[in-house]
């Protein structure tokens, strides 16, 4: 085996990179930066954080724009890889609403919750995407989830029941109700490996 080939393998070992099935690639709703370590959630959760800085520098997905972000935004000492379970415990030190979603079939059209938090009020809200131990940043969870409608341009998707609603406000009432059906943050148990 080359040493290239060897190096290879050493990086892939070290590194939680995933592409992007096709189907999610091609919605452009998704912001995967190109990691090589195990720190995917932290660079997700910039990539959001400094979004009008990637796109201005049309750099968003790479990871040299980020590096030295970690410390300005307390990432740096969390314990990568992260676990789904702690998600709530991080989610209240970076003063963040996060919700998680994943997708259980090799193209990613069927998606599913993982983890929806709380939805504290002057906080912002991240939605991530997470597969085989990757995460990305959802730019747009509307335009990710437009397939459960057949495509139907300009509605609002609950992220807890993937129900739809034709304004941002109707959306906001529904989620008063279906994102506190829940005493505290779910773990919404996941039928995929992913
Ligand atoms: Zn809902």
């Amino acid at each position: 085996m080359s040493k290239a080939r060897d190096l290879h393998l050493m990086w892939s070992a070290k590194s939680d990179y995933q592409e992007l099935p096709l189907f999610i690639l091609n919605k452009k709703a998704v912001v995967n930066v190109k990691n090589n370590d195990q720190r995917s959630f932290g660079y997700s959760i910039l990539s959001a954080k400094y979004y009008q800085v990637g796109e201005r520098n049309k750099r968003i997905k790479r990871r040299v724009l980020y590096d030295k972000l970690f410390n300005v935004e307390n990432l740096t000492n969390l314990p990568y890889p992260v676990s789904i379970p702690d998600m709530e415990k991080y989610g209240e030190s970076l003063n963040l609403n996060m919700n998680i979603l994943t997708f259980s079939d090799e193209a990613g059209r069927v998606l599913t919750p993982l983890y929806i938090s709380n939805k504290k009020p002057n906080q912002p809200t991240i939605d991530l995407l997470y597969w085989r131990g990757h995460f990305a940043w959802i730019r747009n969870r509307n335009r990710l989830l437009s397939h459960l409608s057949k495509g139907k341009r300009g509605l609002h998707y609950c992220v807890r029941c993937f129900s739809h609603f034709i304004s941002e406000s109707k959306l906001n009432s529904h989620e008063v109700v279906c994102l506190k059906s829940k005493d505290s943050a779910s773990i919404i148990p996941s039928s995929s490996n992913c």
